[in-house]
């Protein structure tokens, strides 16, 4: 983080701006806006800017800047068109340790301006440090369109509110949780309708009719393969909804990034052997946290349904009366396949898919060799690294074809996707060879060799 980003109040506050031209008028406006006095010293003054000073309060000398000017201000802006005025103004500003601003020269700047959306009292900046202020404008741009111009007023409905609710829940994820409630929910919709009264007297009843808890629930989350872009909509609210998250291995950085930054963090990662938490220490840590009035992710790599043992948690939560919801998400089948570039299925050679646990060492599953080994069918392994020689040989003893393709896959679709392709004879010497870890998939099947003759090139990470 190489700036540090607050926000200033500047209301009745005095500040010197130097300079007269187009940008001094424009932070003028701005500065005027947020309520400064404005100091302005400038050669000349245009009528424009004379009447945003007026208006505000502020005064004007017209002139070159000196030292003194800097006396008693509480922030400097420097807009001058000369270069050595503005380094001027900055080196003095600095060596009174007074916050200083010169424009378009971030290497003179102790504070830089952001890119801002104003739905005050809602204030969004942003900021590319200087690096990259196109960049931010872009992200301005992008948020100016997605958020409501009514969202000013919500804000100014939980203001209103901000008190009646802190008296009525003193506990603070309660109350966090009933503005979430009520900023996602029909009383929202009132304000963005225009129908600020409305909305207030349905808050108003809500909270006369409300007992002073909220109850917890869980979200259990599919997190997709490992690329965060392909997080469903919903997922990524409910992510940034929740108190606390229970995530494991699978789940990538880059999606756990995307969690809400205040939320906690409990790690239950398993690993091919070791079992860091045990799976029914899971279930029941979900069913306490939401009994203690928490909501809860349960985020899962792929889809929480293949392979996540996803029915054992809801089975605990059901049991237990608590609310949950599922979310699917990508499973690493679809997320590998469409990064590789192995469509699953093809007219011509695969009419079925099948997903197979490829954990053929404890209680060893009982994989129907026979049928597996039929053409016309692509298979997936998961969990299949360790048992990848023993799979390889079952499917050739059983019939299917030598030079079968296969492709392994290792953290797919992050930016770390390495493809593996052999045929079924000579898979597991290569990837003995090359060496692989992390979570890895087989893909079994003439499928595979689409993979080549498409060219592959696409471009996904
Ligand atoms: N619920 C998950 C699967 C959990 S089982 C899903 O739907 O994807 C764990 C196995 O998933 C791993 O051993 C590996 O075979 C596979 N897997 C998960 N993410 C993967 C990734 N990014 N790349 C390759 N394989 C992955």
């Amino acid at each position: 983080m190489e700036y540090f980003p607050f926000f200033m109040h500047l209301r009745g506050r005095p500040v010197l701006l130097v300079g007269g031209g187009d940008i001094a008028i424009r932070k003028a406006r701005l500065l005027n806006k947020a309520g400064a006095r404005l100091q302005v010293v400038s050669r000349e003054v245009a009528p424009e800017l004379e009447a945003i000073v007026r208006d505000g309060g502020g005064s004007i000398r017209v002139g070159e800047f000196t030292p003194d000017d800097l006396n008693a201000v509480v922030l400097v802006l420097a807009a001058t068109d000369n270069a050595e005025v503005n380094r001027n103004i900055s080196e003095h500003a600095q060596a009174r340790q007074l916050p200083v601003n010169v424009v378009d020269s971030p290497e003179l700047c102790t504070v830089i301006t952001p890119a801002i959306v104003d739905r005050s009292p809602l204030m969004i900046a942003i900021s590319s440090g200087g690096e990259a202020p196109v960049l931010a404008r872009r992200v301005r741009a992008q948020l100016e369109q997605w958020l409501p111009t009514s969202y000013g007023r919500l804000a100014g409905l939980a203001s209103r509110f901000r008190q009646a609710v802190k008296d009525k829940f003193s506990d603070g994820d309660q109350r966090r949780r009933f503005w979430e409630q009520v900023l996602s929910g029909p009383i929202a919709e009132q304000v963005y309708a225009g129908k600020d009264e409305q909305a207030d007297r349905m808050l108003r009843e809500q909270l006369a009719q409300q007992n002073d808890t909220v109850g917890g629930e869980v979200y259990l989350v599919g997190g997709g393969p490992g690329d965060p872009e392909l997080l469903t909509l919903k997922a990524l609210r409910l992510m940034q909804q929740a108190e606390v998250v229970l995530y494991d291995r699978l789940v990538s950085d880059e999606v756990m990034e995307l969690v809400r930054r205040d939320a906690d963090r409990i790690y239950v990662g398993k690993k091919r052997s070791e079992h860091a938490v045990p799976q029914p220490d899971i279930n029941q840590l979900l069913v306490d946290l939401a009994q203690q009035g928490k909501r809860v992710l349960r985020l899962k790599g792929g889809d929480p349904f293949i392979f996540g043992r996803g029915g054992e948690e809801i089975e605990l939560l059901a049991a237990n009366h608590i609310p949950f919801q599922v979310v699917p998400g990508i499973t690493a089948a679809s997320g590998c396949a469409a990064y590789a570039g192995i469509p699953l299925t093809h007219r011509d050679h695969a009419q079925s898919v099948r997903f197979i646990t490829g954990h053929l060492k404890n209680n060893n599953p009982n994989l129907s060799w026979p049928e597996l080994a039929q053409p016309g069918q692509t298979l997936v392994f998961y969990m299949g690294l360790l048992g990848l020689k023993e799979i390889a040989q079952q499917l050739m003893h059983n019939g299917r074809s030598a030079s079968t393709p296969v492709a392994l896959i290792e953290k797919g679709t992050t930016d770390e996707q390495r493809v593996i392709v052999a045929t079924l004879d000579t898979i597991n010497a290569k990837v003995e060879d090359l060496g692989a870890n992390g979570p890895t998939l087989i893909i079994v099947g003439e499928v595979v060799s689409l993979r080549e003759q498409l060219d592959w090139f696409g471009t996904n990470r």
